[in-house]
Formats: structure tokens, sequence, C-alpha cells
């Protein structure tokens, strides 16, 4: 449980969750990293279309790590 999410840029990672998926995006670089809590379907998902993140983002599926 780290909480500081630095992207190799150096730039900070934003934490977003649904309450069992974590995803960590840089929105310098464009580079995320995701936590599926076991959900490989979910990573896979993201992995392949990351838009579908902004859109999660977006309808507020995916809330802002506090
Ligand atoms: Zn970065």
């Amino acid at each position: 449980m780290d909480e500081d999410n630095i992207c190799s840029c150096k730039k900070k990672m934003y934490g977003y969750t649904d309450g069992t998926h974590t995803v960590y995006i840089c929105y310098k670089c464009g580079r995320y990293s995701g936590q599926a809590g076991g959900d490989a379907l979910f990573v896979e998902l993201i992995m392949n279309d990351p838009l579908i993140l902004m859109h999660l983002i977006a309808e507020k599926l995916l809330k802002p790590i506090k």
C-alpha cells in the first residue's frame, strides 16, 4: 500500500478505484498501471483499450483516490 505512486517520468500518478479495481495514471506521459484485485480480465480490458479507462473515469465508475 504505497500512496506515493511516482511514474518513471518522475511525475505523480493519479489513482482511481471502484472499490475492487485500482488504476494509476500519469497524465504527463500517459503511462498507467492497474491493480485489479485478482480480476485479470479488467487489466486485460484496459490494456487492450485504454479509452475504456477514460470512459470509466468520466462516468464516475472509477473515482479518484483521496
Ligand atoms: Zn509519466
